[in-house]
């Protein structure tokens, strides 16, 4: 086989030739997974189309084409210790995949499969194997219509179709749900493929294990919904899914053994090699270190890109966890300075066509990269020599494994994650215990007050809500698009009761007291999306029959939106005629926190670079909260900067213009997209700014017509969300004026209470501030003058012992000096003695001891008497034969310790 074209030229080839089969070519959804908390990362082309599946969305297309961008580092998908040691493997990943949705099925697909492999890619066709369907339990009928018509296709071998069972070619997406049977094609690349020839019995087959089989292409036909184990029902409409992992076609088409000899992934290896300066052969021998650079720098690049910067939780631990290992990697062949961005580069260069959100966020890429190695590096040599002691100690204990805990710690103080522990660990022929690392990291989220990463996915009654959908179409009560959506243009309308739900069940009616869920044909309200939060109000029969209070709505199943709510106020019945009211003030609190979060976006990028990007954001009624990528806290500076620029930005009264556009029209005209949402082919864009614009976002959030109707916007906190991670919140409009009123009312009261004018506050302040200070010095001095008086009046009581005068004494609230001015007072009176004061000074025992020099002759030693006394507070200290002083820890055996003098000068003193 020649050589093909490139990869790239093979992706476009691939999207050309579906869409000259009438697909929509769709664009790659991000690697963080829009609305689906269940998932990490976006780990397959389906992921995208899952709701569609499942019924909950419809899209403008049912056939569509896409490269999706994969990522799959953790579960029974991946084993990150494979990436690198062998050619196959990948943290990153793309999918190529052609889609029906209730279109086209399985005489398509395979033909089409057919003829892009055989006539446009040229495979041999004597070469192609196809495997179907058949139950091992035979419980599930054989799919012989895609064995027929594989066996109909022009070249196809007869004897070239094999059948496997459910593990190998029967696709399900969960317990329950779609599902169905698939067609799988390998390629048998020829005998020189095979590495497995020196395994004994090893015979090369297609789903054998060896390299000379290579599974190409995964047809999935989902045509039946599984309700339980054994229970599986046909599906109304039939859809077809596919999958073809890119890096491997394009090896064949290019007719390498490795994934990593592809051009695409050759010319990362070709950098770091450059930058080592290493020859061929010495690539070859260090073959590792140079593919898991390939692999992570590859990863970590289009990460960043979408928004998962290196961090300590959850996606961006996996991004920080992967640009430190390649780091490591890279130490092993020399390169012990920051090096990745310039691997980055080169993955920007080879990829930024098909994937233009790397050529946008360029500069993010490459400093965090950077930054993070820096990191890495500085923390990197102690983590080291740590995990050698560990090793020690191991050895000595004739032990194998590095228990979680300690994996933790080192993850925790040295910045080495439990995967480069790992990697070093394998290195010297021990393990580690990866169960016992996330018990304690769990441990140390729960600690930290962060709450569990991911919750389980919520299923409720979507076929009750499914099924009412379908008739209301039937009976003409709906059209098939469903309800009519619209919520930015009124905020009252009228309409009729389509049906009512109480718990996911249908009702007739509904009584007053009723928590329900009302469908209409027809709404103005808001459902939340976007951050943006759901409108309340009401809905009241025409003829005041029933009136329901609305505190929310959503979308329960695909072109259905409820309104959930309490009947306040008699019987709810279908088919009444109802007008529809949303709460107007409440909604337009929101429009100008809306529009206002636009604007603040905006404003981070102007401030703090292009990387500020959002990762989160609340807008309600009474304020607007947003998250976004941004490594350190803001200045003061950078904060009055940020809130002056919103500010002047609203009193400019920009008009917003917003429009409907293609996706891709948007993001060419450089609108700014969120990651982590979702998309359809039609968006809805918002412009703030005629001549000079100001703000350009995707958006389906209700807003003001200009900026001035914001009023005034207050950032109210800036603090951090996440690692990584900055969250400002701030108000507008009318809260904003209840925060000027309230703070302006405060300081008339401070001025007030002060007997100052305003103005003068801050003058009055430092005076009062200033006599403060004078009051607290006069006090002090008092205190010292009554502590030396008491002192010198009790010295008259000394005891003595052996003829010594002794004085032990507790001198409250005094300081170290206080307690020497004390022995100097004792000495001043007696030539001859012993004195011992003490005190609790910040809830801290102190203990000063002086012995006059004719005694420590005679045996006494100012530094043992002091440590013997600290003895019983739980400390210690020490000194000079003749002063000495000793601190403890519990000021509640003070009084016990200082009975103790004399005990210890009757023992001592000869
Ligand atoms: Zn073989
Ligand atoms: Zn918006």
């Amino acid at each position: 086989m020649e050589k093909f074209s490139s990869g790239n030229e093979i992706r476009k080839s691939f999207i050309d030739f579906f869409k000259s089969k009438d697909h929509t070519v769709v664009t790659s959804s991000s690697l963080v997974p829009g609305g689906d908390a269940t998932l990490l990362f976006t780990n397959a082309g389906m992921v995208q189309f899952k709701d569609v599946f499942l019924g909950t969305d419809v899209r403008p297309y049912t056939r569509a084409v896409n490269s999706q961008k994969c990522m799959r580092v953790a579960g029974k998908h991946n084993d990150l210790d494979d990436v690198g040691r062998d050619d196959w493997h990948h943290t990153f990943f793309e999918m190529l995949g052609n889609w029906s949705f209730g279109d086209y099925y399985k005489k398509e697909a395979i033909t089409w499969a057919w003829e892009l492999l055989t006539e446009v890619w040229g495979l041999d066709k004597t070469k192609l194997w196809a495997t179907c369907f058949k139950d091992e339990k035979n419980e599930i009928p054989t799919d012989d219509e895609a064995a027929q018509i594989w066996s109909h296709q022009p070249g196809f071998e007869e004897d070239h179709v094999l059948f496997f069972g459910r593990k190998e070619n029967f696709w399900e997406m969960a317990d329950t749900g779609p599902c169905g049977p698939c067609s799988e094609i390998h390629i048998d690349r020829g005998e020189q493929f095979c590495d497995k020839k020196s395994v004994p019995g090893h015979v090369c087959q297609v789903n054998g294990d060896c390299n000379r089989f290579l599974e190409l292409w995964n047809n999935v036909f989902i045509q039946y919904n599984r309700l339980s184990e054994t229970k599986l029902e046909p599906l109304p409409k039939t859809h077809v899914d596919t999958g073809m992992g890119f890096e491997r076609i394009v090896s064949v088409l290019q007719n390498v053994d490795s994934n990593y000899k592809i051009d695409l992934l050759a010319s990362l290896i070709g950098i770091v090699q450059q930058l080592t300066g290493m020859t061929d052969d010495e690539v070859v021998k260090n073959y590792t270190p140079y593919r898991v650079i390939a692999d992570h720098a590859r990863a970590a690049t289009f990460l960043i890109a979408d928004g998962v910067v290196p961090g300590n939780t959850s996606r961006n631990y996996v991004c920080r966890m992967i640009i430190r290992r390649a780091a490591r990697f890279g130490g092993k062949i020399g390169l012990n300075e920051p090096f990745l961005a310039k691997v980055a580069e080169v993955v920007i260069k080879n990829y930024g066509e098909a994937y233009p959100e790397l050529v946008r966020n360029r500069s993010a890429i490459l400093s965090s990269l950077t930054r993070e190695e820096e990191r890495f590096q500085k923390t990197l040599e102690a983590g080291l020599m740590n995990l050698e002691e560990i090793f020690n100690e191991l050895r000595d204990k004739k032990l194998t494994i590095v228990s979680g805990s300690v994996a933790f710690d080192l993850y925790a103080t040295h910045g080495l994650p439990l995967e480069i522990t790992r990697d070093i660990a394998r290195e010297q022929g021990f393990d580690v215990d990866e169960a016992g690392f996330k018990d304690a990291m769990e441990q140390h989220r729960l600690d930290s007050g962060a709450g569990k990463t991911f919750g389980v996915m919520g299923n409720d009654n979507v076929d009750n809500y499914r099924t009412v959908f379908e008739e209301l179409v039937k009976s003409k009560k709906l059209t098939k698009q469903g309800v009519e959506y619209d919520p930015y243009n009124n905020l009252v309308l009228e309409t009729e009761i389509l049906a009512v739900f109480k718990d996911g069940e249908l009702q007739h009616e509904a009584q007053e007291g009723e928590q329900v869920e009302v469908l209409l044909p027809k709404t103005c309200f808001y459902v939340e999306s976007g951050g943006q939060v759901a409108d309340t109000g009401s809905i009241v029969s025409i003829n005041n029959d029933f009136k329901i209070d609305i505190s929310g709505s959503r979308r329960p199943a695909a072109g259905l939106i409820v309104h959930s709510g309490v009947v306040t106020n008699g019987t709810v019945k279908v088919g009444e005629k109802v007008s529809v009211v949303v709460d107007a003030q409440r909604r337009l609190d929101i429009m100008r926190n809306h529009t206002a979060t636009h604007l603040l976006h905006a404003e981070l990028h102007k401030v703090l670079g292009k990387h500020a990007r959002q990762a989160g954001s609340l807008v309600a009624p009474d304020r607007l909260r947003f998250d976004f990528t941004h490594p350190e806290a803001l200045t003061p500076d950078q904060l009055e900067e940020i809130e002056r620029g919103v500010n002047e930005a609203i009193l400019e009264n920009h008009h917003l213009n917003i429009k409907q556009k293609s996706l891709t029209e948007a993001i060419t005209e450089g609108a700014m997209a969120l990651f982590g949402e979702k998309y359809g082919e039609i968006v809805r864009t918002i412009t703030i700014g005629d001549e000079e614009i100001f703000s350009y976002e995707l958006c389906g959030g209700t807003h003001v017509d200009e900026t001035g109707h914001i009023g005034t916007f207050i950032i109210t906190s800036e603090g951090s969300a996440a690692a990584g991670i900055r969250r400002i919140e701030a108000v507008t409009g009318r809260v904003a004026y209840e925060i000027i009123k309230k703070r302006s009312s405060l300081l008339k009261n401070i001025s007030s209470v002060l007997e100052a004018s305003t103005e003068n506050i801050i003058e009055k302040i430092d005076h009062l501030y200033l006599n403060l200070d004078n009051l607290r010095k006069e006090n002090a001095k008092l205190k010292l003058l009554i502590a030396k008086t008491t002192f010198i009046s009790e010295l008259e009581n000394a005891q003595t012992i052996k003829g010594t005068p002794v004085v032990g004494k507790i001198i409250p609230e005094a300081d170290t000096e206080t307690l020497r001015l004390m022995t100097d007072l004792f000495r001043e009176k007696f030539s001859s003695g012993v004195v011992v004061v003490a005190t609790v000074h910040e809830n801290r025992p102190m203990i000063v001891a002086c012995v006059t020099d004719d005694l420590v002759s005679r045996g006494l030693h100012a530094g043992q008497l002091v440590k013997y006394l600290a003895g019983f507070v739980g400390g210690g200290g020490g000194g000079r034969p003749n002063m000495a002083q000793a601190g403890g820890k519990d000021p509640e055996k003070l009084d016990f310790a200082m009975t103790k003098i004399f005990e210890y000068i009757e023992e001592n003193l000869n």
